[in-house]
């Protein structure tokens, strides 16, 4: 469900609960309003009974029925108190209809109402959405070709030494800053196209995943371990492929030289669960909850070995999981690794 649905939700049922809280109070205060009346009225009814003008009735009735004048009494307390009970009763069906309706209206009228109060809220959103979809787009093709034209450079072998060096640290801040622009695209897609859904095959997307982050994994010597069957599950095959890159890149970056990365994979009735556990450095448990934060990003000494990164891939990585109505979880131990356990639907 989306954000803006969900808030509505809320929203509705904040205004629901205060109109009924006042609802309920009023109608407890008329509740005891009207049944001291009845009562009075009841205490007055039986006053007049026994001593005003209904006193000759009293005596009529008695003779008529063949009873003493208390027996007569007795008779009529009992059929005035009778009707006491069923006036309150009434009164009380009466209120509880009068606040099912009332619940009922000021749900649909609060629903009404708090899309108006959140459509500005959302129009504001959607705007900032658009703007940085629109601006990573303009930023992405300046970027590719400043990374084309050092790279070319780099290649002609004809800078010298320092020269190349500092282009060399030039192209890893673009293909950084790709790589954010990268992300914030496809936070940005997620949360304004629609994903599409369609039969896949669990094991190639793992497979297309581990091939676009072979060239990091060389680099490392790190190796992949992929146990899996041929699951079929409906999902978006971007979006989750996009999913496994991002846990792979992280995988391989947060490891040292020659590690390796597990992958397995298991089913349920309804559901498959997937690890990639990794033997890399680890996160703290203080870190754990805040990780699949935007921007979130551990301690500054770790970033700072040459570990680029903008703390987005966890979030966009989080956000593909609940778009596919899946779950995703972590455990982790310092300096002995990171398992992160997916569980997506088979059915989306
Ligand atoms: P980043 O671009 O910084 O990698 P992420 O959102 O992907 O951003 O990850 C957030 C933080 O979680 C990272 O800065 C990193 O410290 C930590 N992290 C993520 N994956 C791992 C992992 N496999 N091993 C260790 N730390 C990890």
């Amino acid at each position: 469900m989306r954000i803006f649905e969900i808030t509505r939700i809320r929203l509705t049922a904040w205004y629901v609960f205060i109109i009924m809280a006042i609802s309920t109070m009023f109608s407890f205060v008329i509740y005891q309003g009207i049944t001291h009346n009845i009562e009075a009225s009841f205490m007055n009814a039986e006053t007049r009974m026994e001593r005003g003008p209904g006193q000759i009735s009293l005596q009529m009735l008695a003779e008529s029925r063949g009873m003493s004048t208390e027996e007569a009494k007795a008779m009529l307390h009992d059929l005035l108190v009778e009707e006491l009970e069923n006036s309150k009763k009434n009164v009380f069906i009466l209120l509880l209809v009068t606040n099912g309706v009332i619940f009922s209206l000021s749900s649909i009228v609060s629903y009404y109402l708090a899309g108006r109060t959140l459509m500005p809220i959302q129009e504001m959103i959607d705007e900032q959405k658009r703007f940085i979809a629109d601006a990573s787009h303009e930023l992405k093709t300046p970027l590719t070709s400043l990374k084309t034209s050092i790279e070319v450079s780099i290649q002609s072998g004809k800078l010298p030494k320092d020269i190349e060096k500092l282009f060399q640290y030039n192209l890893e801040d673009v293909n950084a800053l790709s790589n954010l622009i990268d992300r914030l695209l496809g936070l940005a897609s997620l949360e304004t196209k629609k994903v599409v859904f369609s039969n896949l095959d669990l094991k190639e997307v793992i497979k297309t995943a581990v091939k676009r982050v072979r060239y990091l994994s060389k680099e490392k010597a790190i190796k992949f371990k992929i146990s899996t069957k041929n699951y079929q599950l409906v999902g978006d095959e971007a979006s989750l492929t996009e999913l496994f890159v991002i846990l792979f890149d992280n995988a391989i970056k947060y490891s040292s030289k020659g590690g390796k990365i597990d992958v397995t994979v298991k089913c349920t009735r309804t559901s498959v669960i997937i690890k990639v556990a990794d033997n890399g450095i680890g996160i703290s448990e203080e870190h754990l909850p805040n990780i699949f934060d935007r921007f979130y990003r551990i301690d500054s000494s770790r970033t700072l070995t040459n570990l680029h990164g903008y703390g987005l891939g966890l979030s966009l990585a989080k956000k593909i999981v609940e778009n596919h109505r899946g779950s995703i979880k972590v455990s982790s131990e310092l300096s002995k690794g990171t398992t992160f356990i997916i569980k997506l639907p088979l059915k989306a």
